[in-house]
Parts: C-alpha cells; sequence; structure tokens
C-alpha cells in the first residue's frame, strides 16, 4: 500500500494526518485514519470535505474519490482472493 496516496480529487489537497473532520456528534478526527467512520459515534461519512483552512479547496468529493491509485490497490486485494483456498 506505498503508492496509495490521498488528496483532493478537485485541487490535490493532501491531509495532513491532523483531525480536521468534525462530525454532527461534536466528535473531530481525521476522517482518513478510520476511512471516513466517526470514532464517536460510528456513522460512516461517504463524502469528505476538503478543508479549506489548511490550504484546500472545501469542495465535498466521495470518500474514495480521495484515494489515488485505489484502483491498482483493489487489482492487488483481487490477486490475493485469487490465491486457491484448500478446503479440508
Ligand atoms: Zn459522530
Ligand atoms: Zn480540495
Amino acid at each position: 500500500m506505498d503508492d496509495l496516496k490521498i488528496r483532493c480529487p478537485k485541487c490535490h489537497w493532501q491531509p495532513d494526518g491532523k483531525p480536521h473532520w468534525s462530525c454532527s456528534c461534536g466528535t473531530i478526527w481525521d476522517t482518513f485514519s478510520t476511512g471516513g467512520r466517526c470514532p464517536g459515534c460510528g456513522k460512516q461519512w461517504h463524502d469528505t470535505q476538503c478543508i479549506v483552512d489548511a490550504g484546500g479547496c472545501q469542495s465535498w468529493s466521495p470518500h474514495l474519490d480521495w484515494y489515488e491509485n485505489l484502483d491498482d490497490f483493489v487489482e492487488e486485494v483481487k490477486e490475493v482472493l485469487k490465491e486457491p483456498v484448500s478446503v479440508e
């Protein structure tokens, strides 16, 4: 997963690992550390906002669109899944 980059699909701002996102329940966290899920209430955020205060563009984009090379990653997982499973 070394080549899995995260950046805003609109302006290419890259998250800096800081907790910029706040949930409707009041939790503030780094949404990319949890795949868009709030650690406070468990709500899954399907869209992620770009952080204007950190140099972003403030647009909302689907969370998965933030992951560059996600297709490569999915292909890798598929390769792993292709491995035959021995059934005793
Ligand atoms: Zn929450
Ligand atoms: Zn942006």
